[in-house]
């Protein structure tokens, strides 16, 4: 869940002793958005809910659009402002996973508030690879690659991979219309399940000799 800010207009200081030592803050269309991110890094009023957020987006009141993301570092006491804070971060660049999923984007109608800060409702990153390597992703189930592994793992479980090519084609064919019909025995026997360790299941009924 993101911490979203909404900035306004380029707003020109002149204060000698703004810590950032900032000339504006607000969102200038024509800096660079490394400058926008020096000038917007502060003064914010960040509770508890910001602890542990660790990604920033800012959108532009203007055209309410996301225009730039950070990860934060850290959040700290803006000295020259009590109550109000500074968020330490790196701006993140294009190819960034955060920065392709939420920079140009619209911004949120949630962060549409009287507010500056809101926190959006959406996971950024943070869920584990498929494969159980316990690598954190961005995009998709697995980190590039680990599909392997994790299929690997699951053909090991039942053996070889022509093993479990045949496993898998009696399954399959266990699954067809053909053979899960129902079958009335209308003799007296003896039915049996095997299960191997690898998963192979035999069904043998015999009947009662007569
Ligand atoms: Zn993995």
């Amino acid at each position: 869940m993101p911490i979203h800010i909404t900035l306004t207009r380029k707003t020109r200081i002149d204060d000698p002793t703004d810590v950032l030592g900032r000339t504006y803050f607000g969102w200038d269309p024509d800096a660079t958005a490394e400058t926008n991110w020096a000038a917007n890094r502060g003064h914010w009023v960040l509770g508890q809910r910001a602890r542990g957020e660790r990604y920033v987006l800012f959108s532009f009141v203007d055209d309410r659009e996301i225009v730039m993301a950070a990860e934060i570092d850290d959040i700290v006491e803006a000295t020259d402002k009590p109550g109000k804070k500074i968020i330490e971060g790196a701006l993140l660049q294009p190819g960034h996973p955060v920065y392709e999923a939420f920079v140009g984007q619209p911004q949120p109608e949630s962060a549409r508030v009287r507010n500056p800060v809101t926190y959006l409702d959406v996971t950024v990153g943070g869920w584990l690879c498929g494969c159980g390597c316990g690598a954190e992703i961005y995009v998709g189930e697995f980190v590039r690659g680990h599909e392997q592994t994790a299929l690997h793992q699951r053909v090991a479980r039942i053996g070889t991979i022509p093993e479990f090519i045949r496993w898998f084609d009696t399954l399959e064919a266990g699954q067809s219309p053909e053979t899960t019909r129902a079958t009335a025995i209308a003799v007296e026997g003896r039915l049996e399940l095997s299960v191997t360790a690898k998963g192979a299941t035999t069904l043998r009924f015999t009947p009662v000799p007569a």
